[in-house]
């Protein structure tokens, strides 16, 4: 299949009218033939797009017309056609939803790549905190980095007072893009943590410079992909839930109240078709006889 451009991008900037923006920003993806989802809020945009490369290029050029998004980084990676479904382009109260009101996102604290490396690398007191979800510090991660026992991003704020032996230490934070560190850095300097940093366009920038430099496994992404890799030479960290097999294969629990993102490999599916359901559900007695059916794959936020 040809291999397609998937863009992703952000930025945290006053829009007046976010109904009428989301419409123009509709009717041009649907123009330009993109797939992918445009979150739009008061507070920004949100997007991920991929199409043919001259069609991408072409939207990234309008999008930059805009005083508003001239210095809106582009990260690149690549699909193809399959990536999204379709295209969704929506309103929202956050363009990433954390559910803290009057939370100001944090621009003043982003190092660099290189930066926060070095760091990392030679200040003795910096410990590396992962504000992604479980599911995806599963996946991969940098190598020692705290990582959240979170389903949600909107599951942090009830998750921090489980950060707490990071107070005195300077945290430097990642996410995959960035736009979640701005939030969560907020948030924990809100909660008394004092020297918090955060990785300036997030894992997808770093790897760009730095390869899979102190970082393991693979990158989880939010469309059909699932995961990539920057170096086909990797150590994968992706374990089945059931089985321990090394893959990165990712299912939803089949038990609909659950849904939630698990490793599975393909062989402990086939010897136990109850391997669909998660450790979790598998342990309170359900099987997939008696567990509810999934309904059809949801748009899923962070
Ligand atoms: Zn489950």
């Amino acid at each position: 299949m040809e291999v397609w451009p998937v863009i992703l991008f952000y930025k945290y900037v006053p829009i007046a009218d976010p109904e009428a923006f989301a419409a123009e920003q509709r009717a041009l993806c649907l123009s330009l033939g993109l797939k992918g989802r445009v979150l739009i809020a008061s507070e920004g945009i949100n997007g991920t797009l991929a199409s043919r490369p001259e069609r991408i290029d072409n939207y990234v050029r309008r999008l930059h017309d805009d005083s508003r998004f001239r210095d809106v980084a582009i990260k690149l990676s690549h699909g193809d056609a399959d990536t999204f479904p379709k295209l969704v382009v929506k309103v929202r109260r956050e363009i990433v939803t954390l559910g803290v009101d009057d939370l100001k996102p944090d621009q003043h604290n982003q190092l660099v790549p290189s930066h926060w490396k070095r760091m990392l690398e030679e200040d003795p007191d910096a410990v590396v905190l992962d504000v992604r979800n479980r599911f995806e510090s599963d996946a991969g991660k940098f190598k020692g980095a705290v990582v959240c026992e979170i389903e949600n991003f909107r599951d942090l704020p009830g998750y921090v007072d489980r950060l707490e032996f990071l107070k005195e230490k300077k945290v430097l934070m990642y996410c995959t893009g960035g736009i979640r560190c701005e939030k969560a850095s907020a948030l924990l300097r809100s909660r008394g943590f004092k020297d918090v940093f955060q990785l300036h366009g997030g894992i997808v920038a770093y790897q760009e410079q730095f390869g899979n430099e102190h970082w393991e496994g693979e990158c989880f992404v939010f469309d059909q992909r699932m995961t990539v890799r920057i170096e086909e030479d990797l150590v994968q960290i992706g374990r089945c839930a059931h089985s321990g097999r090394v893959t990165s294969r990712f299912v939803n629990c089949l038990h609909d109240p659950c849904h939630r993102l698990f490793i599975l490999s393909e062989g402990a599916e086939r010897e136990n078709p109850d391997h669909r359901l998660c450790p979790e559900c598998l342990a309170s007695g359900l099987s997939v006889a008696t567990a509810d059916y999934l309904r059809p794959a949801e748009e899923s936020d962070r």
